[in-house]
């Protein structure tokens, strides 16, 4: 039998008792964690995962599609940019659609693969695992003891500088995910005092990156993010989950010659525990602060193959599987890939076939959310109008009685093709002070005119008028403003000036 790995006196062992959480006393105090890192098969495949994330993070905003940026928060121009799609805030019905389509998508993952998200794609757990704690380890070394002797000042001195040289890429990366790879790069290569509000969200950003991964690291997941706390109304008893199998562990104990089969196969090495990155002990159970970043099932893996026992004492299962022995084998609908179940489970269990009323209910919803989204897109005018506030909204009243409305409005051009537009009002009312307006693709163009109306068309002070936008490609849209004018009929004569009174008071 080979030897079991060393165990250092590691500051990451269980939390003492009187912990708030694991990374912080009653007092508020800081725990420091500095979880021994365990190569194992998870850790490769996420290692795999995370180089293909951080090159999407990186790269997406240089690439374009149809003139483009292929996503942006666009938000100085207050758009989304989708693949080819631009959303403005006037595009209500579709950002609610995708804000629940982004919803239920999480939980429906959530409800299938646990936190699954966390563990594998959230950038703070890509970036702290994949890019700044390998920084540190290759820096500093890895802190087997509380009382290990200090590194190099020039070692602390490096990281830090490399930690700056991060933080500034990431924040870069950051910005141009709402402002474009192209003005990102005028901004940065022009002097600050150009572009003050550029320079001044960079250094904030840079600064903000370094707090959070230089300091606060693992306290986001556990005191700061929502998502860890709704995993109780997520996630139910067939949801994927990293477990330990404590029917198969325990009684767990140190092994010594002959203790035969009365101790279970957890040799309470604790490497599962010095290995987790949020500081606490899977065997408890089902925690709030586990990120299900797998580390803590190739440490035990590891320790499973040192001492010759099969695999999967730690491993991804449901809960009903960990409780119940019985093996649960189609995580996606009804249980768990063949490939995470350990031999105990194969040779005691049952398959649990039976479908979950989340796992179908959540798809038919995303489903309807998706094609209601399609719909909407596909049935979507090309041009958009929408009536704007104006500073001087006052009305006047001409020679002749007419009464002389200003509007401001905004024009929309949702396609890719350049679009001259025409402005036409409905027959009771003159449109004067426009001509054509041009307005090129994905843009919007504000613009100003006067409505001329009758003073017996407004009803309380106000009327709305119908306006028709035709454009040179034969697309046209309707679209109605509301105007201000007089509140009462200019007294003509007296038969005259009751008429309307009497009509205003009809309730
Ligand atoms: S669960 Fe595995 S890694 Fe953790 S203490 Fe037991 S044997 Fe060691
Ligand atoms: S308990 Fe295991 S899966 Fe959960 S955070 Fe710790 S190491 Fe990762």
């Amino acid at each position: 039998m080979n030897a079991l790995p060393q165990q250092p006196d590691s500051p990451a062992l269980p939390p003492p008792e009187g912990m708030l959480i694991p990374t912080m006393d009653v007092a508020g105090r800081r725990r420091w964690l500095s979880p021994h890192l365990v190569k194992g098969m998870w850790w490769k495949r996420r290692g795999i995962v995370a180089c293909v994330l951080i090159a999407i993070y990186a790269i997406t905003p240089f690439l374009s599609y149809r003139n483009l940026p292929l996503v942006q928060f666009d938000i100085p121009a207050r758009r989304l940019v989708f693949f080819g799609t631009v959303l403005r805030p006037t595009d209500t019905l579709l950002l609610a659609l995708l804000t629940l389509i982004a919803f239920v998508t999480l939980f429906w993952l959530t409800a299938m693969l646990g936190r699954v998200w966390c563990g594998w794609a959230c950038p703070q757990t890509v970036y702290l695992e994949f890019v700044f704690r390998p920084l540190q380890r290759w820096l500093l070394g890895e802190r087997k003891s509380a009382h290990a002797a200090k590194p190099a000042a020039w070692r602390v001195v490096t990281l830090a500088a490399a930690y700056i040289v991060v933080s500034a890429h990431l924040s870069n990366t950051f910005v141009a995910w709402f402002v474009g790879a192209k003005p990102l790069a005028h901004a940065m290569f022009s002097p600050p005092s150009q572009h003050p509000v550029a320079f001044t969200t960079f250094v904030a950003m840079t600064l903000a990156m370094l707090f959070l991964f230089g300091y606060f690291r693992e306290q986001l997941c556990s005191i700061v993010c929502p998502y860890g706390r709704l995993q109780s109304v997520l996630l139910d008893r067939r949801s994927l989950i990293v477990g330990y199998d404590a029917l198969r562990g325990e009684p767990r104990g140190k092994l010594t010659a002959g203790c035969g089969t009365s101790k279970g196969q957890c040799v309470d090495c604790n490497l599962c525990v010095r290995t987790c990155p949020a500081g606490i002990d899977i065997r408890k159970g089902l925690q709030m602060e586990c990120v299900h970043c797998t580390q803590c099932i190739d440490a035990c893996d590891k320790v499973m193959t040192t001492l010759n026992l099969p695999l999967g004492l730690i491993r991804y299962g449901s809960q009903a599987s960990f409780e119940t022995g019985k093996q649960q084998r189609r995580a996606l609908l009804v249980g768990v890939p063949r490939f995470t179940e350990s031999q105990a489970s194969f040779e005691t269990g049952k398959q649990q076939r039976r479908l979950r009323p989340r796992v179908v209910i959540y798809p038919i919803i995303l489903l309807g959310l998706i094609t209601a989204f399609g719909l909407v897109l596909a049935a979507r005018s090309p041009l958009a109008l929408t009536q704007l506030r104006i500073q001087d909204e006052r009305f006047t009243t001409d020679d002749a009685g007419s009464i002389r409305t200003p509007v401001r409005v905004r024009l929309d051009n949702r396609t890719d093709t350049l679009r001259v537009c025409e402005i036409r009002a409905d027959a009771s009312t003159t449109l004067v002070g426009i001509a054509a307006v041009i307005v090129p693709a994905f843009e919007g163009i504000e613009t100003e005119f006067t409505l001329i109306s009758a003073p017996e068309h407004f009803t309380r002070g106000r009327r709305s008028v119908a306006l028709r936008v035709i454009d040179n490609l034969d697309s046209s849209l309707e679209a109605t403003v509301t105007i201000l004018g007089p509140m009462t009929l200019p007294p003509l004569n007296t038969q005259d000036s009751e008429e309307p009174q009497q009509k205003e008071s009809t309730p």
